[in-house]
């Protein structure tokens, strides 16, 4: 008497609908695909008898594999319109990449090493402090490595300081409280214009808040300025000098552009990305 399992069994066997082109190998009563002749049967001993159980042939195992293959992309490509959209909400920044770079900036180079040596500045906690005067590419070269990160499926956020206090000044404490734990979410934070943002206590209070919560959780964070080195390193009161310290101590220093400040940059980016980029050629 059959059993359930082996009656299950018999009705996968007896589901093989053979193409037209199919084929019963004349030696084994195995069937074969006409398009590829590998079997569409194999024989296998079940309860003590021999029964031919389905099996896939090669094309169609190429075919799966290929279907497989393109879901996976397709998931990625999701993936990462999904980060672009939540952290790049700034549209413009989308078209800051490293192809449109026109390679007369040599500063970009530290960018570039950024994302070439992202698993290890991850694990290290470590950022870059893009400083310098406007119009000097800093925001171009934070938005080049948000936008090259993500395209690798890194979650990244750029925004700024005024936008993250405009979204928290509306809100409850509750949901601010999850707001800013939102933001621990994203691998990377890129903070663009650093010292353009509301000087009110509450305002460095919150970003006091925001920079330290990253220098705890040892997740890397960019900062683009206007501010020079040495305000940074000179600051003006103690609450502005918490957040400049953590920022200096977790972001090497690169000055953009300016040729007044080529002096005091210069040492000071040479050790901070010779200590950041270790595993690397010298500079
Ligand atoms: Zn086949």
């Amino acid at each position: 008497m059959k059993n359930e399992l082996e009656q299950v069994f018999d009705n996968i066997a007896a589901a093989v609908t053979p193409e037209p082109q199919d084929y019963t190998h004349p030696e084994t009563g195995i069937l074969h695909c006409g398009k590829c002749h590998t079997p569409k049967q194999c024989r296998v001993t079940l309860f003590g008898k021999e029964k031919l159980m389905p099996c896939t042939c090669q094309c169609r195992q190429e075919q799966i594999e290929k279907e497989e293959q393109a879901q996976k992309e397709q998931q990625r490509l999701d993936r990462i319109r999904r980060l672009k959209a939540n952290g790049l909400q700034d549209r413009a920044l989308l078209a800051y990449t490293f192809a449109q770079d026109d390679g007369t900036n040599p500063t970009m180079q530290h960018a570039h090493r950024y994302v070439r040596h992202w698993a290890e500045v991850k694990s290290q906690g470590r950022g870059l402090l893009l400083w310098g005067s406007v119009g000097t590419g800093k925001t171009f070269a934070a938005a080049c490595i948000a936008n090259a990160l993500t395209e690798q499926g890194v979650p990244v956020l750029m925004t700024n300081f005024s936008k993250i206090l405009n979204s928290l000044s509306g809100m409850f404490s509750e949901d601010r409280n999850k707001y800013l734990a939102s933001l621990g979410e994203f691998d990377l934070l890129i903070i663009d214009d650093l010292g353009i943002e509301r000087n009110s206590e509450y305002a460095q209070e919150q970003v006091y808040n925001i920079v330290d919560s990253r220098y705890l959780s040892r997740l890397p964070f960019i900062i683009t300025t206007n501010l020079t080195l040495s305000e940074l390193k000179n600051p003006k009161d103690t609450a502005h000098a918490r957040i400049y310290d953590r920022i200096l101590e977790r972001c090497a220093p690169v000055l953009f552009g300016g040729k007044n400040y080529r002096t005091e940059n210069a040492e000071n980016t040479k050790n901070a990305i010779r200590e950041i980029f270790t595993q690397e050629d010298s500079l």
